[in-house]
């Protein structure tokens, strides 16, 4: 673990290393004038961009260091056909049976959206569409598990509940007692979809600057100008697709997320026969722990590991004894394993953990806080926010929009989110 780079520099993370060329996206120079501009090259933005351009509207998005910089190219891959934490049946109190429904249709429907981009656009990301597993390692977890699967079964859902023997044979692991399966989930190289998804957006149009950090948004006659240090661009409508990196830009945004550190690693790749006894035919999963742990191998048969410790300092030291301890427990015919890559991104987490739909001023829009399973959601939410850009009415779109509402006391939520985090881990023992 001795050559590890520092867990927040983007190149230690493992897809850095194995993903498909970036495009060209050279910094912006001189000022222009188009339909739209997004701010933020990951999968919101991205998807914002390459829909609008497809609809023909001329569209500049900026980005401050590269596509996929921030949480897309750093996560763990798992395309996710549902909500960080609800049910649909809780979806439906909240918002109601003809908006809930909606929104329901809409989270599977942005899975389903990723792998058909990936087809219409031949993106090269090591796609596979074999399903998404949420295994329970005790009974209180698995009854859980059960009432997700029904109530997405009651919905027409391509899901299945799995026996005991059914788990094991799909993951490899006797450490569970039952799971719940949604066939529309799969797992994707992401640095090579957000990369991917830049090169359809440019190829459908749209201008892609990196390394063009936007450093003020003012309004400028009917239009917005958006200053970066090489040029401007003048639009009349804008695109917030920043997520947990915003940082000043918009800072009631920014505020009205908690951003949390969470931490990946993958090990060296397994021996062949090791590697078909894990995962054997290609699953991923986010097992049914409150803090929870997510287990998918790449395509060289590593195995890559997701959790959210606790313990910030020595990072790499805890998350590697923390990492190996866990893998052992849960797939012991690994072995001892060595660690390869361990890495680390920002999500932007709601207090209500649903993602959340912005029209921030006339014309400006935002999507962000997929707390935690933004693959399909963001993919979804850039498609909305073009959309919207393009004057869909709120609503006719399937998530609701509300005001930015920024945290009271923000610079508390992170330790806030820590304690969280650290009592959700004492709820899951045994
Ligand atoms: C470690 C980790 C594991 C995860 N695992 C999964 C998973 O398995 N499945 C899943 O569904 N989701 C997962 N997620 C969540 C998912 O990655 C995010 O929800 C998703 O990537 C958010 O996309 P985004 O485009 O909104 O934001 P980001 O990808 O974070 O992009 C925001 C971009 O905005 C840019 N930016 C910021 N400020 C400016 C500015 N002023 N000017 C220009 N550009 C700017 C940043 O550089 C950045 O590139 C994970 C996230 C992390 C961090």
């Amino acid at each position: 673990m001795g050559s590890l780079m520092k867990t927040s520099d983007p190149r230690s993370a493992l897809w850095s290393s194995t993903a498909a060329p970036p495009p060209e996206t050279p910094p912006l120079r001189g000022d222009r004038r188009v339909d739209a501009c997004v701010i933020g090259g990951g999968f919101t933005g991205l998807s914002a961009a390459l829909h609008l351009a497809e609809a023909g509207v001329d569209t500049v998005l900026l980005e401050a260091e590269h596509p996929g910089f921030g949480a897309s190219g750093r996560n763990h891959g798992q395309v996710v056909p549902g909500y960080s934490k609800h049910s649909p049946d809780e979806i439906v109190a909240k918002f109601g049976a003809e908006r809930g429904e909606a929104m329901n249709r809409w989270v599977q429907e942005s899975a389903a959206l990723v792998f058909d981009l990936i087809r219409r656009h031949g993106i090269d990301c090591d796609a596979v569409q074999k399903g998404w597993l949420m295994p329970a390692h005790n009974a209180e977890r698995l009854t859980v598990a059960r009432e997700k699967h029904d109530q997405w079964a009651a919905r027409g859902a391509p899901v299945e509940f799995l026996s005991r023997d059914q788990t094991v044979d799909l993951t490899g692991s006797t450490h569970y007692i039952g799971a719940w399966m949604h066939r529309g989930g799969g797992n994707i190289q992401p640095l090579s979809y957000t990369r991917g998804l830049a090169r359809a957006a440019q190829k459908a149009g749209a201008a892609i600057h990196g390394a063009s950090p936007a450093l003020a948004i003012e309004r400028s006659g009917g239009s917005w100008r958006v200053t970066t240090p090489g040029g401007t661009v003048t639009a009349e409508k804008v695109v917030l697709a920043t997520n947990a990196y915003g940082g000043g830009l918009w800072p009631a945004l920014a505020k009205s997320v908690v951003p949390v550190r969470l931490f990946q690693s993958a090990t060296a790749p397994l021996s062949d026969n090791i590697a078909r006894s894990i995962l054997p035919q290609g699953h991923s999963i986010s097992d049914s722990r409150r803090a929870l742990w997510s287990f998918r191998k790449d395509a060289y048969g590593r195995l890559v590991v997701g959790a959210a410790p606790l313990f910030t300092i020595g990072i790499r030291r805890s998350v590697g004894r923390i990492v190996a301890d866990h893998i052992r427990e849960v797939f012991p015919q690994a072995g001892e394993v060595r660690l390869e890559h361990v890495w680390d991104g920002r999500i932007a987490v709601t207090t209500d953990r649903l993602p959340h739909l912005h029209d921030v001023a006339e014309g400006l829009y935002a999507g962000l806080g997929y707390s935690g399973r933004g693959i399909a959601m963001a993919t979804g939410m850039g498609k909305l926010l073009a959309e919207r850009v393009q004057d869909k009415p709120l609503a006719e779109l399937p998530v609701p929009a509300s005001p930015v509402r920024p945290l009271p006391l923000h610079a508390l939520t992170i330790p806030l989110a820590r304690l969280t985090i650290a009592w959700h881990r004492w709820q899951d023992r045994g």
